[in-house]
């Protein structure tokens, strides 16, 4: 394999670039021209790339966000206009593009499936920072949103103590709630609220149940009145976006008026100062850590390693620190699990 393309599709997270660099590295050792696809799937369409060569990519390690761009490319999404789709992108990779690295989520990882099917051999990296690859410990990015979600809750704790409040804190994870449990260890949360844990009844779409309603406010309502007997001046409630955040078709969330509704109902039924802080977009930017460059530059080294070797249809994870390589269309299966002694622990330490 000579000529490889390199993508960044779905959601943009903090250390694609670094993967993206390392890939540059690695190719260029083994002989390799790499090329920079813009805009993920659409530019695979389109024909838009160009060759990366080290200057291009000399600092990039650094840099939030992927220079490759990212987008959503509706066609692959829906299976009636999949088909010509993924033809096109195969007829414009013929005796150009010899085999493909894309990092993404699993949205992503479903289009590299359907390519490598018909012809484009794909090695795929998890880049989300929602951590909701199951095959995976970590996503890439993942570790920086953790690091904003704590940053940016130490300052809102700030002012919330100063006024004796209740802070609603949603989070962003999509249906996974890594970042809100984790987030509200690392933070010191009154309460986590997730999709995975507590026996709520959330249904796939539209809003919960008066009963689940009922029950998970009054959850709540005692988790603040507890804390409060205790002696604690101001609460962090931490909320998963999968509850009060993601809109379904209709516009509803879960938890049915978001976030405000919730600041609203928790204010009424303990008198405390509820307000609500949608972390939101800041959670995705951001220079990546440590530790996400870390990893995203073993495993785009890793990736370019895979193809050289013609070994595809493979997600590149990290399990137990040690980088190694999983089926897609395993890798697509698995149930994507969290911790419950972890959730055990957030309660526990949380007064
Ligand atoms: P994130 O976790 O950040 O949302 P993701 O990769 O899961 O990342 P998606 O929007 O689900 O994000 O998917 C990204 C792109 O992957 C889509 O725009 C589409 O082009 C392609 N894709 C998604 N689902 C499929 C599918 N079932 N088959 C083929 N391609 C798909």
């Amino acid at each position: 394999m000579k000529h490889i393309g390199i993508l960044t599709s779905g959601g943009d997270s903090p250390g694609m670039n670094a993967a993206v660099r390392a890939a540059v590295f690695a190719a260029r050792a083994q002989g390799i021209t790499l090329y920079g696809i813009q805009q993920g799937y659409r530019g695979l369409y389109e024909g838009n790339w160009d060759e990366l060569t080290l200057d291009k990519v000399d600092a990039i390690h650094a840099q939030g966000g992927t220079i490759l761009r990212t987008a959503r490319f509706m066609p692959f999404q829906d299976s009636a206009r999949r088909q010509p789709a993924i033809d096109q992108c195969v007829a414009n990779c013929a005796g150009k593009i010899d085999g493909l690295i894309v990092i993404g989520g699993d949205g992503s990882f479903r289009g590299a499936q359907d390519l490598t099917n018909h012809g484009l051999p794909c090695v795929c990296l998890p880049g989300t920072i929602d951590n909701d690859i199951a095959c995976t410990d970590y996503t890439i990015g993942y570790d920086t949103a953790l690091n904003t979600v704590m940053n940016q809750v130490d300052a809102i704790a700030d002012t919330a103590r100063s006024h004796d409040r209740c802070m609603i804190i949603e989070v962003m994870g999509n249906k996974a709630g890594d970042l809100t449990l984790y987030g509200g260890i690392a933070c010191g949360a009154t309460a986590v609220v997730l999709m995975e844990h507590g026996g709520y009844r959330f249904p796939e779409e539209g809003e919960m149940d008066a009963e689940t309603k009922a029950r998970f406010e009054s959850d709540l309502v005692a988790r603040v009145l507890k804390a409060k007997a205790a002696g604690k001046n101001y609460f962090l409630i931490f909320v998963a976006e999968g509850i009060t955040g993601k809109k379904d078709k209709n516009g509803k969330t879960r938890y049915p008026g978001g976030a405000e509704a919730l600041a609203k109902a928790l204010g009424d039924a303990t008198g405390a100062d509820a307000r609500c802080d949608i972390l939101s977009y800041v959670q995705r930017g951001g220079r990546p850590t440590a530790r996400d460059r870390v990893i995203a530059t073993q495993m785009g080294d890793y990736a370019v390693g895979l193809l050289a070797r013609g070994i595809s249809n493979r997600v590149v994870v990290i399990h137990n620190e040690v980088i190694m390589d999983y089926d897609i269309n395993q890798a697509l299966k698995m149930p994507k699990g969290l911790s419950a002694a972890d959730y055990g622990l957030a309660w526990r330490v949380s007064l």
